[in-house]
C-alpha cells in the first residue's frame, strides 16, 4: 500500500446567528473523515460548554506560552479574549487524509490562507439581514443593543465574503450542509489532492 493522500483544511467563517456551529455539527454526522479542530481561548466557558470538546479554556499565561513555543497554526486577540488553532492536532489528521474543519472568524481566516495556500474557506451567509436579525432576537440571550452590535459586526465580515472560495446561504440547514459537504467531496478530488492516490493504482 502507498502513500495516503493528504486532507484538506477546510477554513468555515460566518457572523453570528448564521447557524455555522448546527452546520458544522451536521456535516461531522454526514461524513466520518470531516473532524473538528478545536481551538484554544482565554474566554470564560459559557453555559453547557465543555473543556476539550467546545474549546481548551486557558489562562492568558498559558496561551501566551503557547505563542512562544510556536504551537499555534494561526491565533487572534478578538475582544478582550485570545483564541488560537493549535498546529498538532490539524497536522496528525490532515496526515491521516481527514478534513479538518477550523471554525474561524474573517481575520483568521485570511491569515490562514498565507500560511497555507491550500486551504479551503467558505463563507456562510444568512438568506438576508432581516432574517439574521430575527434569529439573533429569537436566541434570546442578547439585548437589543447586543444584537445592534452584533448586526453591525455582521455587516463588516459580509464585506469579507469576497476573500473567500465559496459562499453558501443558510437559508434549509440540510440544503447548506449538503453544499458543504459537495466543496469537500469535489475538492478531494482535485488532481493535486489525488496524486498519491493515482500513483496507488498504477502500482496496483
Ligand atoms: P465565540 O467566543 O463566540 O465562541 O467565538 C468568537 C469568534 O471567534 C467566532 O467568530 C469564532 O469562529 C472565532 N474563533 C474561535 N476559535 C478561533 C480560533 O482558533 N482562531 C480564530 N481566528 N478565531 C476563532
Amino acid at each position: 500500500m502507498g502513500l495516503k493522500d493528504k486532507g484538506l483544511l477546510v477554513v468555515i467563517s460566518a457572523p453570528a446567528g448564521c447557524g455555522k456551529d448546527t452546520v458544522i455539527a451536521e456535516l461531522k454526522k454526514a461524513d466520518d473523515n470531516v473532524k473538528q479542530s478545536i481551538s484554544m481561548t482565554t474566554r470564560a466557558p459559557r453555559e453547557g460548554e465543555v473543556d476539550g470538546v467546545d474549546y481548551y479554556f486557558t489562562t492568558v499565561e498559558n496561551f501566551e506560552k503557547n505563542i512562544f513555543n510556536n504551537g499555534f497554526l494561526e491565533y487572534v486577540k478578538y475582544g478582550i479574549n485570545y483564541y488560537g488553532t493549535p498546529k498538532k492536532a490539524i497536522e496528525e489528521n490532515i496526515n491521516e487524509g481527514k478534513s479538518v474543519i477550523l471554525k474561524i472568524e474573517v481575520e483568521g481566516a485570511g491569515n490562514v490562507r498565507k500560511i497555507y495556500p491550500d486551504a479551503i474557506s467558505i463563507f456562510i451567509m444568512p438568506p438576508s439581514f432581516s432574517e439574521l436579525s430575527r434569529r439573533l432576537k429569537n436566541r434570546g440571550t442578547e439585548t437589543p443593543e447586543d444584537i445592534e452590535r452584533r448586526l453591525k459586526i455582521a455587516e463588516t465580515e459580509i464585506e469579507r465574503a469576497k476573500e473567500y472560495d465559496y459562499i453558501v446561504i443558510n437559508d434549509d440547514l440540510s440544503a447548506c450542509v449538503d453544499d458543504v459537504l459537495s466543496i469537500i467531496r469535489a475538492e478531494h478530488l482535485k488532481y493535486n489532492n489525488m496524486k498519491n492516490t493515482i500513483e496507488n493504482i498504477i502500482n496496483n
